[in-house]
């Protein structure tokens, strides 16, 4: 059984970054995802795609060892995303979303996803998310989820609801901002924690992320990368990190929630080198390894011991 599922959506982007454009390129939360979360744990995948979905991409999530069972084919086309990042890296402007085979999607979970310890709610309709956590045999250890504008907008009521059964949320700032109406980071985080979830990860693109938690709040830089070639994914492929190494160590307390975010700032890392999947799914351990020990030494001020003031009398 695997210990993480995830919902989300699979799609086909086209998209426009200052290192040019990639059409129809493989994509979407779940992909990223579960590519993301592969390296670390066994992760299944709950989606729809047309029937122009190509056997190579579903080929390359079983190399992963994701499970692909959920990964139902319907009559019509995949999902289609266009964006562009060509104003700011750290934001995307959808220029166009097609649904396709999502618009009449019913998640039917097998079993065997039923029990899974671990579940993550990718960005997709929140009805769709809803729907997964109410399928769910028992209670998973650990429920978190992601969003994005489109749904704020336009699913605000049953997103708000979701809030209240999950242990995580997942955001980027600008949507934070616009779902709580508060302007700044840690006023925006007090009010997600309001809405019911223990722990608020929030992104923040080429800066970071910053976990805040009822009880801890810990700030991850991201990996300062002299050429981002495309920021798609880097959010799902932070979630992906993150659940990935929550899933393998089976704990969900502050060290693990740190650590987890560190990781899920590796994967964002490799997701941007590249445009789609093609840097994230060619990772080799040593290549993961070696960028968590860079964050190592990204985030090092001073050896263990030293105590908590300043190494001189302030005067
Ligand atoms: P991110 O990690 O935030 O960069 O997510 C990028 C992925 O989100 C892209 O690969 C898109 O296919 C996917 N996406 C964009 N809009 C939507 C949407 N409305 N619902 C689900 N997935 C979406």
């Amino acid at each position: 059984m695997s210990r993480i599922l995830v919902v989300g959506s699979v799609a086909y982007d086209t998209v426009e970054t200052s290192a040019g454009r990639s059409a129809r390129q493989l994509g979407g939360s779940a992909t990223y995802f579960s590519v993301a979360s592969s390296y670390l744990a066994d992760v299944a995948v709950v989606a729809v795609v047309g029937e122009d979905f190509a056997s190579e991409d579903r080929a390359m999530l079983r190399a992963h060892g994701v499970e692909t069972s959920g990964l139902e084919q319907a009559a019509g086309d995949t999902f289609r995303w266009s964006g562009s990042y060509r104003e700011d890296p750290n934001t995307a402007v959808t220029l166009e979303t097609r649904l396709n085979v999502f618009a009449g999607f019913t998640p039917r979970l097998r079993d065997s996803h039923r029990s899974a310890p671990y579940l993550f709610l990718a960005n997709i309709d929140p009805e769709l998310q809803s729907s997964v956590l109410d399928q769910m045999a028992a209670r998973p250890k650990l429920v978190a989820c992601d969003t994005m504008n489109l749904w704020i907008d336009s699913s605000r009521p049953t997103l708000v609801s979701l809030m209240r059964s999950v242990d995580t949320v997942l955001i980027n700032e600008a949507e934070a901002r616009q779902l709580t109406g508060r302007r700044g980071i840690a006023a925006a985080a007090e009010a997600l924690l309001e809405m019911g979830p223990a722990s608020a990860v929030i992104k923040r693109g080429e800066y970071g992320a910053v976990v805040f938690h009822r009880d801890f709040t810990f700030a991850v830089p991201a990996y300062p990368l002299v050429s981002v070639v495309d920021p798609t994914g880097a959010g799902d492929s932070f979630a992906g990190g993150f659940m990935g190494y929550l899933a393998a160590v089976d704990e969900a307390g502050p060290e693990a929630l740190r650590c987890a975010a560190v990781v899920g700032s590796v994967m964002a890392s490799f997701a941007v080198e590249g445009f789609g999947l093609d840097r994230l799914k060619s990772l080799s351990a040593a290549d993961i390894n070696e960028r968590f020990g860079a964050f190592v030494e990204l985030t090092r001020f001073r050896s263990l011991g030293e105590g908590q003031g300043l190494p001189l009398a302030v005067r």
